[in-house]
C-alpha cells in the first residue's frame, strides 16, 4: 500500500504587495520521506518554508497536512502543535544556558524560562531528552553552556530543541552552512536518523552534500517548481542547468 502524504500542497501562491515569490506551488511530501529542495538564490525556497510553517501566509492555494485537510490560514503555533517543525537559519539558543536546560526549555515554550527549570521533568521527559542528546551527539556535553559549542553542535543543538516537541514533518533551512566536513557528514546522517521517526524537508544549495544524502529532489525557480527526480535526473534535465548556468533561453 502507498504511505499516505504527509504534506501536500496544492496551487500554493504568496504574494509580496504585488510580487509572486511563490506561484502556484504543487508539492507532495510522503511520510518518512527527506525531500531536498533546491534552486537558485531567490527562487522561493525559504519562502515555501515559511508558508507551510504559518510564518508567511498564502494568497490562495491550500496545504493539506496528515488529515487536516487546510492548514494555510492557521497559526504559526498551531501548526507547531499539529506537529510541523521548523529550524531557522538564524539562531534561537539560549547561550547562557546549558546544552540540557535548552532542550527543557524547548519542551513546553509556553511554560516560562523560570517556571519551567525550577519544574522537575518528568521520565518520559527525560527520556526523550536523553535520547535527543545522544541523537545529536550532545551527550557529553549536555552540562556546557550552549554559546560554547562549536557551530555545528548549536546546530544540532537546534535541531535537538525541534525534536523535543516530537514533530512529524520537520523543515531545514540550509542545515550545513558555515560546517567543517565532518560536521556535515555528521548532518548528513543525523537527518536520515531523523527520517526512521519524522518526514524531513531539507533546503540546501551544497550539491555535494545533496548528492550524497538524497534520494529525491525538487528543483525551484522563480517561485515554480522546475522539476523534481534523483539527483541524477535532475541533473541530466536541460532546464536545470538553463536556471543553474544562466544559459539563455532563446539560443537554438
Ligand atoms: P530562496 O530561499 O530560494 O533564496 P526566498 O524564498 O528567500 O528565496 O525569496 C524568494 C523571492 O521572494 C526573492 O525574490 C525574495 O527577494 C522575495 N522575498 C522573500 N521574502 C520577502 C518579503 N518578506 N517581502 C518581499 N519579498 C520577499
Ligand atoms: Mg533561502
Amino acid at each position: 500500500m502507498k504511505n499516505q502524504p504527509i504534506l501536500s500542497c496544492r496551487d500554493v501562491v504568496v504574494d509580496f504587495d504585488g510580487f509572486k515569490a511563490i506561484q502556484g506551488v504543487n508539492l507532495t511530501i510522503e511520510t518518512g520521506e527527506i525531500r531536498f529542495l533546491i534552486g537558485p538564490n531567490g527562487a522561493g525556497k525559504t519562502t515555501m518554508l515559511d508558508v507551510i510553517c504559518g510564518k508567511t501566509k498564502a494568497a490562495s492555494g491550500q496545504i493539506q497536512f496528515k488529515d487536516h485537510p487546510d492548514i494555510s490560514g492557521s497559526q504559526e503555533h498551531e501548526i507547531v502543535n499539529l506537529g510541523i517543525a521548523r529550524k531557522f537559519q538564524a539562531p534561537s539558543i539560549f547561550s547562557n544556558l546549558t546544552v540540557s536546560e535548552n532542550l527543557e526549555l524547548a519542551l513546553k515554550q509556553d511554560r516560562g524560562l523560570w517556571s519551567l527549570l525550577r519544574a522537575k521533568l518528568g521520565g518520559a521527559e527525560r527520556d526523550k531528552m536523553w535520547a535527543v542528546m545522544e541523537q545529536t551527539g550532545l551527550l557529553y556535553h549536555r552540562d556546557e553552556k550552549a554559546g560554547l559549542l562549536s557551530h555545528g553542535q548549536k546546530q544540532w543543538l537546534e535541531i535537538g530543541m525541534q525534536l523535543m516537541q516530537e514533530p512529524e514533518l520537520l523543515l531545514l533551512d540550509e542545515p550545513i552552512a558555515g560546517m567543517t566536513g565532518v560536521e556535515r557528514e555528521k548532518t548528513g546522517e543525523l537527518i536520515h536518523e531523523i527520517a526512521a521517526s519524522c518526514s524531513v524537508v531539507v533546503v540546501e544549495h551544497d550539491m555535494d552534500f545533496v548528492r550524497q544524502f538524497s534520494k529525491t529532489v525538487t528543483v525551484m525557480h522563480e517561485g515554480q517548481i522546475l522539476c523534481e527526480g534523483t539527483m541524477d535526473e535532475i541533473q541530466q534535465n536541460p532546464m536545470v542547468a538553463e536556471v543553474y548556468l544562466g544559459r539563455r533561453k532563446d539560443h537554438a
